[in-house]
């Protein structure tokens, strides 16, 4: 049994059938996570859709309501990369009701996964880059809707910039956002993170955590939020398609491992998503992604035992 509660839906999958963002990844990863016993169905919590009032609180009506409705124009379907459906929408709002509950869940528990999300090229107003409605930012708006939370850091270690995240927050105090990223890479306008970690092409395990985990620390020392929010890539692998930097799984998994750490060492809660990953393999990244589960239980078990 794991010390923390994840979070996946069936209907995660976004119907894409043939695409190089493998949609069966999220049925995957949770089958792979109870087959080998890392987790039990008791971990795992159902969430609902995020009601659209917590959409509204990121999102423009207008467009929540092309979502709804199916009314995107061809070029707003080009920039989104992914062919509308009905599906796709529900698996949008899921994702989104899902890192809601894993926020609500590591403020309870100090940890929590979402098995979805992480869609962090949305912005306010359209899709980018495979991603519709941005989860993270939605979950964070709604915690503090709540008064469960001030502030939030997002952590986001995706290969790619997290543009639409900085974005959305660029006039928001209350929310710290990081990226760590390779910069000759999509998307071509990056628009500027509190905290951008711009790295070459070719990066390995050791330089990118020389440059993460510092930055990290600095930043959560002198931000001191209420929680982190970490959408967990597995595009900075070395054999990604769309990635260039050159991760091992151990170094991915490493990487997890240390930002848990910092937050844990400072009492932070923690809410993980997914993110891209497009390894030729997909086993590759449906293990890249359990990894920060095992990451997850690993750090506070440690933390654990240390405390006892
Ligand atoms: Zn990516």
């Amino acid at each position: 049994m794991l010390p923390f509660k994840l979070v996946y839906h069936p209907r995660y999958d976004l119907n894409l059938g043939t695409h190089v963002f493998p949609s069966e990844k999220f049925r995957l990863l949770y089958e792979l996570l109870l087959a080998e016993g890392i987790a039990e169905s008791r971990d795992v919590l159902q969430p609902e859709l995020a009601g659209d009032e917590d959409l509204l609180r990121v999102h423009t009506s207008e467009w929540v309501g092309k979502l709804k409705n199916g009314t995107l124009t061809p070029s707003e379907i080009m920039k989104l990369e992914v062919p509308y459906s009905p599906e796709l929408a529900e698996a949008v709002w899921l994702a989104a009701g899902g890192s809601i509950l894993a926020g609500q869940m590591a403020l309870r528990d100090g940890f929590a996964s979402n098995l979805g999300g992480g869609f962090h090229h949305a912005y306010a107003n359209h899709g980018e880059g495979f991603c519709a409605i941005h989860d993270v930012a939605v979950a964070i708006k709604r915690l503090q809707h709540d008064g469960a939370i001030k502030k939030a850091i997002i952590v986001d270690t995706d290969v790619h910039h997290g543009n639409g995240t900085a974005h959305i927050f660029r006039d928001d105090d209350s929310v710290f956002t990081l990226s760590i990223h390779q910069l000759n890479n999509y998307p071509a306008y990056k628009p500027p993170s509190n905290l951008d970690l711009d790295l070459n092409d070719g990066v390995e395990d050791e330089e990118y955590l020389g440059a993460l985990l510092p930055g990290l620390e600095k930043s959560l020392d002198t931000f001191c939020p209420d929680v982190l929010f970490y959408v967990g890539g597995a595009d900075p692998y070395c054999e990604d398609q769309l990635g260039g930097l050159r991760l091992s799984k151990s170094g991915l998994k490493a990487r997890d491992k240390g930002v848990f750490q910092l937050a844990r060492a400072r009492k932070i809660p923690v809410a993980t998503t997914l993110a891209g990953g497009y390894a030729r393999r997909l086993p590759d990244t449906i293990r890249i992604h359990a990894n920060t589960i095992v990451a997850g239980q690993e750090v506070i078990r440690e933390c654990a035992a240390h405390a006892s």
